[in-house]
């Protein structure tokens, strides 16, 4: 079953579950996904962490693992 994440009022969504150490800055972060982007990028300097390769208007995923 996917989820289907729906954007609220904030302009972002959170992508992991649990904090990861940006490849960037080194900060935790759980990443963001920006409303109509299709890159996670760092919270603290928000270093575009994963692209997605998607041509759906909708964001659907289901992570099944935790990068650390
Ligand atoms: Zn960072």
């Amino acid at each position: 079953m996917t989820k289907i994440l729906s954007f609220p009022s904030k302009k972002f969504v959170r992508f992991y579950r649990d904090y990861i150490e940006c490849d960037w800055c080194g900060q935790l972060t759980r990443g963001r996904v920006y409303e109509g982007s299709q890159e996670i990028v760092c919270g603290a300097c928000e270093g575009v962490m994963f692209e997605f390769e998607t041509t759906e208007e909708d964001i659907v995923f289901e992570p099944d693992e935790v990068l650390e």
